[in-house]
């Protein structure tokens, strides 16, 4: 028989897939998965419906459809405070998944090390051991996520290619200061490393807090390549549409890759996702925020109650709390028990480390507000167990 390819033998079924099963299974309340149950602007799905039946429903150019590279170009423009020429700086890529594997297609070589900081999203970790790039980790520190600038040196070596920042982060929520952001600045010129970010999660940010894209940076916009996409912001997580935006040095060759893998993104959801960008104002983005908000607080109260103390997120719809005072011996064990005793399926922390993260749990908040509700009454009915 043939055989299976040597990076296929070390891939196995992530944890957030696992506890989702079993949540069915059990018919529990799924905190695991990161799918944002809120309405579809009506712009967005006007503009989808539009293009299908307005005939637009064929390959696009391989950097998607000139509107919506407008669009997004003007967006980075007044929200990220990034210029950058539409027609050659930006790519629509199939999610922002897509636009990560592209960028690290055209960057990265086997053999090469690529920083990160832990806990991390699974899928920035696994793309770069798939395409042989050994990643080096840098500790964030609860509660508020911090680094030291000193590990991050430490970090480097000469095969040092690239230093990946996710802001806001999953799992952590943490939000990269200016003042870190400047230190990897520092280090990236000094190294001459590119940095590869990805914003997914832009516009979940809690307590006034600005997003600063690390583009922004002094000595960091030529190096930077900037990934976000729409998934979270438009609730369209099945859409997968994002982009990248980097100097016309890097994007030539990112949207190689593109074109390699999805030839395109799908064509009538450019032009609703074109549409949202277009019309939706300030008020859109301002309603997300402070629904978003409403349903932090409300998992972080419930959490802090039943002494599962949450480590409040700056952003995103994640939050990290500390399970020590579940049963099992690791957090694997903790989840089950959750799930089993309250019927609520959230993620083991050790899936978002390399080592460590045996008393975290990960809940995701991107829910109905009734089933967000129902999950802490949920949890509350567990408190005699925790
Ligand atoms: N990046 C991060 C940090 C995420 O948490 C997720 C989804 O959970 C993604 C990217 C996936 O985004 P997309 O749907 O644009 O591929």
């Amino acid at each position: 028989m043939p055989k299976l390819s040597e990076r296929a033998l070390g891939i196995k079924q992530s944890e957030i897939r696992v506890m989702s099963v079993e949540c069915e299974r059990v018919k529990g309340i799924n905190l695991a998965q990161g799918i944002c149950d809120t309405e579809v602007p009506p712009p967005v799905r006007q503009g989808a419906h539009e293009a299908i039946e307005n005939g637009n429903n064929q390959y696009t150019r391989m950097d998607g459809i000139a509107g919506l590279r407008q669009a997004i170009a003007k967006k980075m423009k007044r929200y990220n405070r990034i210029e950058r020429d539409p027609e050659t700086e930006v790519v629509v890529t199939g999610g922002s998944t897509g636009g990560y594997l592209s960028t690290c297609l055209a960057l990265l070589e086997a053999g090469d090390e690529v920083i990160l900081f832990q806990p991390y999203y699974g899928y920035h970790v696994h793309t770069l051991e798939t395409l042989g790039v050994t990643p080096r980790f840098v500790n964030l520190q609860p509660p508020s996520w911090e680094f030291k600038k000193e590990e991050l040196e430490r970090a480097i070596s000469a095969r040092t290619k690239a230093i990946v920042v996710n802001t806001p982060g999953n799992p952590s929520g943490k939000m990269f200061t200016r003042e870190e952001l400047g230190w990897i600045a520092e280090i990236a010129s000094q190294h001459d490393l590119f940095v590869i970010t990805d914003e997914i999660y832009e516009y979940f940010r809690y307590d006034g807090r600005e997003h600063i894209s690390p583009a922004t940076v002094d000595r960091l916009r030529e190096r930077t390549v900037t990934i976000s996409g729409f998934s979270k912001t438009f609730s369209v997580t099945g859409w997968r549409l994002g982009y990248v935006v980097a100097d016309a040095k890097w994007t030539n060759a990112i949207k190689y890759f593109s074109d390699l893998a999805y030839i395109c993104g799908p064509s009538p959801l450019q032009w609703g996702v074109m549409m949202g960008i277009d019309e939706l104002g300030d008020e859109f983005y301002d309603e997300l925020n402070a629904e978003y908000a409403q349903k932090r607080r409300l998992l972080c109260d419930t959490l802090h109650e039943v002494g599962l103390t949450p480590f409040e997120p700056q952003g995103s719809y994640y939050v990290l709390a500390d399970a020590s005072s579940l049963p099992g011996k690791d957090s694997k064990e903790r989840a089950m028990h959750l799930l089993h005793t309250a019927g609520v399926a959230t993620v083991p922390g050790e899936s978002f480390m390399k080592s460590g993260g045996e008393t975290l749990l990960r809940f995701c908040f991107a829910k109905r507000m009734e089933e967000l509700e129902e999950a802490c009454r949920r949890l509350e009915g567990v408190r005699a167990n925790v």
